[in-house]
C-alpha cells in the first residue's frame, strides 16, 4: 500500500470544506484542506470590492444558519475571534404604501404587528419555534428515521406544501408578503412543494437565533473556523486548485467540497458508470445577480422597520414576488425583480469608514445569464428609498458567469450548489441512504450539494465527516450533536 501523507484531505476550504476538516481532525486523524484560491473561506469571504475601507461580503451575509447550526453550538468559534451582531429587527418587508412588515425576534410582537394574521401566525410557528431543538437533527441531516418522528410529522405536514398553498392561511399584505419574501430564498417558483419549507425553517431560525450579521464580515466565520482546526494541528493551503486526482497527496480519504460537477471533472475516472450516470442527472437552479455598493449614507428607507433592520426583502406583494420568481425560473428577467439586500454598516462600523455605509444585494436570474441587472435592481430600491442612487459611490456588480469563476461551486450562478426542490431536498446529489459516500471507497462528498443543503451552518461537512470516518476508519464521531 502507498504511503500516506495524512490520514484525510479535503479539497475546498468553504463552511462545509472546514467543518469536514474540523469533525475528522478532533477524532485524532491527520488532516490537510486544499484550497483553490489564495485565501479561505468560499461562501464566507469578504473583501474591499469598491473602494478602500469598504468591506464587502462577496457571497453570504446573513447567519441564523451558522447561529442555530448544532455543529457551530459545539465549536468554541468566539474563542477564535467569531463575534454575531444582531440588528433590531431581523428582516423588513416593505410595500408601496410607505408600511413595512418586519420578522423580530420576540414571535408574540412579530404575530401582534400581522393584524388580523396574528392568530394565523402564531398556529403556524409556535409550534416550529417550541419545537426546534428536536426538530433541527433531523431536518439538519440525511433522510434517516427521525429522533422525533411525532414533532417532525408535524412540521412536515405544512412544510412539503408550496407557499402557494400555506400562503391561504393568510389575509394580510404584511403576513403575506412576509411569507413570500422568506420562501423565494429558495430560488424556485413558490408554487413547487418544499418552499414553504425553506420560508418555515428561515422564519423560526428568526424567532430562535434572530439573523446576525458577523462583526468583521462573514469572512470572520471562515477565520474562525480555520483558527480551530489549526489549533488541533490541521494543515490549510491556499493556491491548490485540484483538476484531477493526481493533484491530492496520498491518503486515505478525501471529501470533496465541491458540486457533482466538479466531482464528475476530476473523480470521474475513479467512480462507477452508474454512479457517474446518477451526477450527470443533477440539477442546478437559478443562478443570482449580485451588486454590492459603497454609499455616502444609509439607504433612506421610507419605512421606519427597513432602516432597523439587517436584511430586507424588496419586492412588494406577495403576488409580485410569486410572479417574478416564476418569470425567471421561465427564463426571463423580469421588470421588477425579487431582491434580498443587506444594510451591515448599519450595525457594524467596520464595514465602511466613519458616516458612510456599505450594501449587499442580489436577485436571481435565470441559470447561465449574462444580463446586467443593475438598472433594474436600483429601480426596486429606489421604488422603497427614494434618494437610494444619489448615495451611491461606487458598485461592484457579478453576473453568474463572474459568480462561478469566482468559486466553481457556483455553477451557471446557483448559489446553492444544486436545486433544493422535492426531487433534491434529501437525495442530494443521488438517490441513497448515504449521500456522503460515492460508488468509491475513500471519495466522499461534503459540500451543500449534499443534505441539508445550502446556507453557511457546516451540516453537510459534518455529515459527511461523520461518514468518513466511519467507513474510512472504523472511528466513531467525536462531536455529538444534541
Ligand atoms: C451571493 C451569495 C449570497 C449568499 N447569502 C447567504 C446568506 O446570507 N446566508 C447563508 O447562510 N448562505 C448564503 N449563501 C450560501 C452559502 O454561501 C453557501 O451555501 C455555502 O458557502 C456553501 O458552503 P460549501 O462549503 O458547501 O461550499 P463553498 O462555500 O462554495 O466552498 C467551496 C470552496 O471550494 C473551493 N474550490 C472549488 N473548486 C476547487 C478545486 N477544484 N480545488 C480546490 N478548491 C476548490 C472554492 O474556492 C471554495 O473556497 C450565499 C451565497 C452566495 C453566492
Amino acid at each position: 500500500m502507498a504511503k500516506t501523507e495524512v490520514d484525510a484531505v479535503v479539497v475546498g476550504s468553504g463552511p462545509n470544506g472546514l467543518s469536514a476538516a474540523i469533525t475528522l481532525q478532533r477524532a485524532g486523524l491527520s488532516v490537510l484542506v486544499l484550497e483553490a484560491k489564495e485565501t479561505i473561506g468560499g461562501g464566507t469571504r469578504s473583501a474591499e470590492l469598491t473602494l478602500p475601507g469598504f468591506v464587502h461580503d462577496i457571497c453570504s451575509a446573513i447567519h441564523p444558519m451558522a447561529v442555530g447550526s448544532p455543529l457551530f453550538q459545539q465549536l468554541p468559534l468566539a474563542e477564535h475571534g467569531l463575534e454575531f451582531i444582531n440588528p433590531p429587527v431581523a428582516a423588513a418587508h416593505p410595500f408601496d404604501d410607505g408600511t413595512a412588515a418586519a420578522l423580530r425576534y420576540s414571535l408574540t410582537e412579530t404575530a401582534q404587528s400581522l393584524g388580523e394574521d396574528r392568530e394565523a401566525y402564531l398556529k403556524l410557528m409556535e409550534p416550529i419555534v417550541r419545537h426546534w431543538p428536536g426538530l433541527a437533527p433531523d431536518v439538519l441531516g440525511p433522510l434517516r428515521f427521525p429522533k422525533h418522528p411525532i414533532d417532525l410529522a408535524s412540521f412536515g405536514l405544512d412544510a412539503l406544501l408550496p407557499a402557494t398553498q400555506l400562503v391561504k392561511r393568510f389575509k394580510t399584505k404584511e403576513a403575506r408578503g412576509l411569507l413570500a419574501g422568506m420562501a423565494a430564498h429558495s430560488i424556485q417558483p413558490l408554487s413547487n412543494l418544499t418552499t414553504a419549507a425553506i420560508a418555515l425553517v428561515l422564519t423560526a431560525a428568526g424567532h430562535l437565533y434572530n439573523w446576525p450579521i458577523p462583526k468583521g464580515g462573514s469572512q470572520a466565520i471562515a477565520n474562525a473556523l480555520a483558527s480551530y482546526f489549526q489549533s488541533l494541528g490541521g494543515r490549510i493551503e491556499t493556491g491548490r486548485l485540484v483538476r484531477s486526482m493526481k493533484d491530492i497527496p496520498p491518503t486515505r480519504v478525501v471529501l470533496f467540497d465541491l458540486t457533482p460537477k466538479q466531482l464528475l471533472a476530476i473523480a470521474g475516472d475513479r467512480l462507477s458508470s452508474l454512479y457517474r450516470r446518477q451526477l450527470e442527472h443533477y440539477r442546478y437552479g437559478m443562478g443570482v445577480f449580485k451588486i454590492d455598493w459603497a454609499l455616502d449614507g444609509p439607504i433612506p428607507f421610507t419605512a421606519p422597520e427597513c432602516r432597523q433592520a439587517g436584511t430586507i426583502h424588496i419586492g412588494g406583494t406577495y403576488e409580485q414576488i410569486a410572479q417574478a420568481e416564476q418569470e425567471t425560473s421561465d427564463g426571463k428577467h423580469p421588470d421588477r425583480p425579487f431582491i434580498l439586500l443587506a444594510q451591515q454598516s448599519q450595525f457594524d462600523a467596520s464595514r465602511a469608514p466613519a458616516g458612510k455605509h456599505t450594501a449587499w444585494a442580489y436577485c436571481h436570474v435565470p441559470n447561465g445569464s449574462t444580463v446586467d441587472r443593475t438598472e433594474a435592481i436600483e429601480k426596486q430600491i429606489e421604488r422603497f428609498a427614494p434618494g437610494f442612487r444619489d448615495r451611491i459611490l461606487a458598485r461592484h456588480t457579478m453576473n453568474t458567469v463572474q459568480m462561478e469563476g469566482y468559486n466553481p461551486n457556483y455553477i451557471g450562478g446557483d448559489i446553492n450548489g444544486g436545486i433544493i426542490d422535492i426531487g433534491q431536498l434529501y437525495t442530494r446529489p443521488v438517490i441513497t441512504l448515504s449521500p456522503y459516500k460515492t460508488s468509491t471507497p475513500g471519495i466522499f462528498i461534503c459540500s451543500s450539494s449534499t443534505p441539508p443543503g445550502g446556507g453557511v451552518h457546516g451540516m453537510c461537512g459534518y455529515h459527511a465527516a461523520r461518514v468518513a470516518l466511519r467507513e474510512g476508519f472504523g472511528k466513531p464521531v467525536p462531536i455529538h450533536l444534541t
